[in-house]
């Protein structure tokens, strides 16, 4: 019997999984081999009927407060670009944001669950969600029953979601995260400039949306440094525009579409206003109409501190000074965990975990060259395994007032130590 660590079990997933991307709602090959690596652990396993999602239920003591850790699994539609020995061999599709990394973690975690000599102090929901990048896989989640399951286990106290980040400013194996804000709502629209066509010699004949487009994606960027506070970031941005096939026709119509991320619903909702005023304005003053669609994404993960304070603490205890960094700025980015802590309160971590390529450049997530550490693993594996240990102090406590010991001192070594008999291949 060869035996494996909780970590090297989540390298070798990691693998399997990074070489097999799936996109979307539905991975059945990434299913099925989270759980083949879960086999043998006493789980209680909920699989998902509309898309491939599974729940997995460590019991904990009865009455005890709910923790719940969430991953997700799938991939994006991007060509991996990078030559490696573990390079996607599905063609048009990669683990570019680390999904793979995530799915692999809390595997390892629920190993190192199942085998620690603490017990955790209720039970513990391991969830592997799809769908992630842009599918709407958590709200989907939640549709198929997600927190009736977390609710009759018992009261529902804290959620946490971990990120592996490839950003220098993020050193590898550190952990990093804020309370509040940490990522942002995501919505995308489309403006439509309806004009009338003709020919490019004769303007005055035609309705010309092409200048009124130009006029459009000025006024958008002035506006949103016109109507809002400089202390409360947003980010607009126009990502394609399209009019015209000739250059001697005025086109019919012209289209423009972007995105907009803000930290607030406020600032979500101000920033669509802003955008239709500012594109039915543009297109009245050139005697055209405007159309526009605008489709809300995911809300902005907001952070409980009570949760970012204590899994500083328990990563600090389990792997050492220095493996914590208070994340100074929230990420533009977006993430459909915001759905799950708009009911359970928690926290979403990022875990810096980059590689640099040949030239030393270090290409962010969602870039086909973006590679990252597979090492680092271990240290998510520990860290999911003992925030699930360690209780969440009550407020007005000891513990809540930071001078008591997280138990999980020294965790890293369950990462690293033998799994219990029976659970190695
Ligand atoms: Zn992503
Ligand atoms: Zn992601």
């Amino acid at each position: 019997m060869v035996t494996e660590t909780p970590g090297e079990l989540a390298i070798r997933v990691y693998r399997e999984l990074h070489r097999h991307p799936e996109i979307g709602l539905r991975v059945p090959r990434t299913l099925r081999t989270i759980e083949e690596a879960l086999a043998g652990l006493p789980l209680e396993l909920h699989r998902g009927e509309a898309i491939d999602s599974l729940v997995a239920v460590l019991p904990g003591p009865a009455g005890g407060p709910v923790a719940v850790l969430r991953a997700d699994t799938d991939a994006l539609p991007i060509e991996e670009s990078s030559e490696h020995e573990l390079r996607s061999e599905i063609e048009g599709a990669m683990h570019a944001c680390g999904h793979d990394g995530h799915s692999a973690m809390l595997v390892g975690a629920a190993h190192a669950l199942a085998a620690s000599e603490l017990r955790p102090p209720g039970p513990v929901v391991m969830m592997w969600q799809p769908g992630e990048e842009g599918y709407e896989g958590m709200a989907a989640m939640i549709d198929e029953g997600l927190m009736e399951l977390v609710d009759g286990l018992g009261p529902v106290q804290r959620s946490y979601g971990l990120h592996l980040l490839s950003d220098p400013g993020v050193p590898r194996g550190v952990f990093t995260g804020r309370a509040g804000p940490s990522h942002a709502s995501t919505a995308t629209f489309e403006i439509v400039l309806e004009g009338r066509g003709g020919h490019a010699a004769f303007p005055h004949l035609a309705e010309d949306p092409v200048p009124a487009c130009a006029a459009l994606i000025s006024a958008l960027n002035v506006a949103m440094t016109r109507t809002r506070d400089p202390f409360d970031p947003a980010v607009l941005t126009v990502g394609a525009v399209a009019a015209g096939d000739a250059p001697n026709v005025i086109a019919e119509r012209a289209v423009l579409r972007g995105t907009i991320r803000a930290y607030s619903v406020a600032s979500g909702e101000q920033i669509v206003g802003m955008v239709r005023r500012t594109a039915d304005g543009i297109a009245a003053a050139h005697g055209l109409r405007a159309e526009v669609l605008i489709e809300g994404g995911y809300p902005s993960v907001v952070n409980d501190a009570a949760c970012v304070e204590h899994f500083a603490d328990v990563v600090t205890a389990a792997l050492g000074e220095g493996r914590f960094q208070p994340m100074r700025n929230p990420l533009p980015a977006g993430d459909d965990y915001a759905r799950l802590l708009e009911r359970i309160p928690g926290a979403f971590f990022m875990l810096g975990a980059g590689l640099p390529d040949a030239a030393g450049t270090m290409h962010p997530n969602h870039s086909p060259g973006v590679r990252f550490d597979e090492s680092v693993l271990v240290d998510g594996v520990a860290a999911l395994a003992a925030i699930a240990l360690d209780p969440l102090p009550a407020a007005g406590t000891e513990e809540a007032a930071g001078t008591a010991e997280p138990r999980v001192r020294g965790f890293r070594a369950a990462a690293d130590s033998d799994m219990l008999e029976g659970d190695t291949e």
